[in-house]
């Protein structure tokens, strides 16, 4: 097949310098063991198990301020997602030594929610519910900040005649958000958005969206727990109007997506590992589609 490698697509910078960070924690020998990741370093299995080779220890699960209490002694890593201040107290409460792989773009968002907490506004963070960024994010001021999927989640807040303010998710998408923030400015003129979506998702899926424009089928691949990779898949489908699916390897690829079709745009979300799309790119490269899609039924 005709396979075009849709730039930039893989691992972001925050994701870079998260791996790098916790392999250099675990090749130090003067770092107190053991070393416990507090929930998976980034949302992909092929990250979290080569640091198991390292011998360092994921613990799998969202909530942070859970997880911390499994830590009795060591170091602990915060993820590139981020942690409430709650989780940062609780953490120097324990005596555990911290590396703090929070990426900047999070941290950024962070303190404009601090900000806008000082400054008497109440924020509605539009985040996805039971992801650990809205969670860290939520609890710089947990008496100001509302987490919302829609605007239909705010309808039974009370915000009338409060200075508003709403801040978005590092890891949604623009076009998603439009709908909701239109919605939200229409029923509270007064309302500020500060569009937090970093740049590198922004510009895997404006690239995704652009280059989708000249292939059949786009294949994402990412794992299914990752935000972004989710949104790669929906806006190649609803921006570009081309099927996309999402696979986690190779094994995943469905002989029926790729029948009668010539072109194949690969992508990645930010937090999938290179050798795993290069396996997915050479694997299109060999393939030779069945001439068109059987019969269904
Ligand atoms: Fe940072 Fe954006 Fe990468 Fe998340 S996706 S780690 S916010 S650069």
């Amino acid at each position: 097949m005709e396979v075009v490698k849709i730039s930039p697509r893989g691992y972001c910078y925050g994701v870079v310098d998260a791996m790098k960070l916790v392999r250099q924690v675990a090749e130090n020998p003067t770092a107190k063991k053991p070393i416990f990741v507090l929930g998976l370093i980034v949302h992909n299995r092929h990250a979290v198990e080569e640091l198991d080779r390292y011998g360092v220890i994921s613990l799998d699960g969202e909530n942070r301020l859970e997880l911390i209490e499994q830590v009795t002694e060591g170091t602990v890593v915060f993820t590139a997602h981020g942690v409430s201040q709650a989780v940062r107290e609780r953490a120097e409460a324990k005596g555990l030594d911290v590396v703090d792989a929070t990426c900047p773009d999070v941290t950024k968002t962070h303190d404009l929610i601090r900000h806008l907490a000082d400054g008497g506004y109440t924020i509605l963070y539009i985040g996805r519910r039971g992801h650990p960024e809205p969670e860290g994010a939520m609890g710089e001021a947990p008496d100001h900040v509302h987490l919302i999927e829609t605007a239909a989640d705010a309808e039974g807040l009370d915000l009338a005649g409060r200075k508003l303010a709403v801040v978005t998710q590092t890891t949604l998408s623009s076009w998603d958000t439009e709908e909701t923030i239109q919605s939200l400015k229409e029923a509270y003129p007064q309302i500020e958005v500060f569009n937090e979506i970093c740049l590198a998702t922004q510009l895997r899926q404006e690239a995704a969206v652009r280059e989708a424009a000249r292939c059949d089928v786009v294949i994402v691949v990412g794992d299914i727990r990752s935000n972004n990779s989710n949104r790669l898949v929906q806006v190649v489908q609803e921006q570009a109007g081309r099927p996309a699916y999402l696979v986690d390897t190779v094994a995943d690829i469905e002989p029926e997506w790729l029948a009668g079709k010539q072109t194949v745009g690969v992508t990645a979300g930010s937090s999938t590992p290179s050798p795993i799309t290069r396996e997915v790119v050479q694997f299109l490269e060999g393939y030779e589609p069945a001439a068109q899609a059987t019969a269904q039924g």
